[in-house]
């Protein structure tokens, strides 16, 4: 006689990503699955929550050990189709702006994920899950590689149009990141010239030793780099002493107040000064009203970016607005 038992790994994350009514039914659907192949001297048994047990009879060591196997393969499988269809993933862009002319320069690109349930989830909530699973890595390939697809055409009718794409710490630190950047580049036919990645400020602070390699090999294919949420952190006008970025992209809360305090309005300004003297440009995110575009519009942004010029929109969106 055998038992074998079995538990989901992180299937609370299941409940948190979706909700108990979805939890019950991948746990149905996986007991289905086992019971469909299941051999005729075994039988499955829920135990509790994500627990499941498998009791063999007359069985063989060896026996009990193939169908093991068996079994992860076929769920190895369930989740290798997850990773390459990126089912539920699609893309959203917003529109970045010249500030004097109102002319859109180009995007930012922003994953979204609907779920099986049809709820949209947002991407500061399934991004860390990603990471926590090891599925960025494949998840910022295939972002990637949708928005070079996706956005040749804009570049077809505006030359100089950019992408800029988010790229998640752990993603950049994985050792064949720029292998597969460059892989995917290269496959898409895409103008690095074209090209922004983004990283958050916080992250490239900490870790600058390590970037100085990635950031200078990217320079010289002439692919941008952005330092993003830029003064949401700690120690920022120092760091931008010994950061190799070429865009620095003001965080949203400085225009939050900015009607009523002083403060965020000298403090993008000498932001946008010292940047300028370094050949740094410099977006503003978050413009959400008109006032507060007047009020921007005064210092000498390279960009800005807001609900006020365009919410995050599908592809579509952008054609026409091009
Ligand atoms: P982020 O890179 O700072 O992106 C800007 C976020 O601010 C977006 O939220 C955007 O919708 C929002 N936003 C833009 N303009 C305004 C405005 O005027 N007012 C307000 N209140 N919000 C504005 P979203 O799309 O929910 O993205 C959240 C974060 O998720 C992003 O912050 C980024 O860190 C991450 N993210 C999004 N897409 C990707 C991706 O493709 N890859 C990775 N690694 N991270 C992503
Ligand atoms: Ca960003
Ligand atoms: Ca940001």
């Amino acid at each position: 006689m055998a038992v074998i038992m079995l538990d989901v790994d992180e299937f609370r994350q299941i409940n948190e990503l979706y909700d108990r009514e979805f939890g019950n039914w991948v746990l149905k659907t996986l007991g289905q699955f086992i019971q469909a192949i299941l051999p005729d001297n075994a039988c499955l048994f829920r135990l509790e929550k994500d627990k499941m047990g498998i009791l063999m009879t007359n069985v063989q060591e060896a026996d009990v050990k193939e169908f093991y196997k068996s079994l992860q393969e076929h769920l190895r499988k369930i989740r290798e189709c997850v990773k390459q269809g990126h089912q539920g993933f699609f893309l959203n862009y917003q529109p970045q702006i010249q500030p004097q002319t109102g002319e859109m320069k180009g995007v930012e690109v922003l994953v979204r994920w609907k779920n099986q349930r049809g709820n949209m989830v947002s991407p500061g909530e399934f991004i860390p899950i990603m990471e926590e699973h090891g599925l960025i890595y494949s998840a910022g390939l295939w972002i990637l590689r949708t928005a070079f697809q996706e956005a040749k055409e804009w570049i077809k009718k505006k030359p100089d149009f950019t992408i800029s794409v988010n790229v998640s710490a752990l993603q950049f630190f994985e050792e064949t990141f720029l292998e597969g950047l460059y892989q995917t580049i290269e496959e898409e036919n895409f103008p690095c010239e074209n090209l922004v990645i983004e990283l958050t400020e916080s992250f490239a602070i900490k870790n600058i030793e390590i970037l100085q390699k990635k950031f200078n090999d990217m320079r010289k294919r002439k692919i941008r780099i952005a330092l993003d949420d830029f003064g949401s952190g700690y120690c920022s006008l120092a760091s931008l002493k010994n950061t190799p970025v070429d865009i620095v992209k003001l965080d949203r809360t400085f225009v939050k107040d900015i009607l009523n305090n002083k403060f965020d309005a000298a403090f993008i300004n000498l932001v946008t000064e010292i940047c300028h003297i370094v050949s740094i440009d410099v977006c503003l995110e978050g413009v959400e009203e008109k006032e507060e575009y007047e009020f921007v519009k005064k210092i000498p942004l390279d960009s800005i970016q807001g609900y006020y010029f365009g919410k995050p929109m599908d592809k579509e969106a952008i054609d026409k607005k091009l």
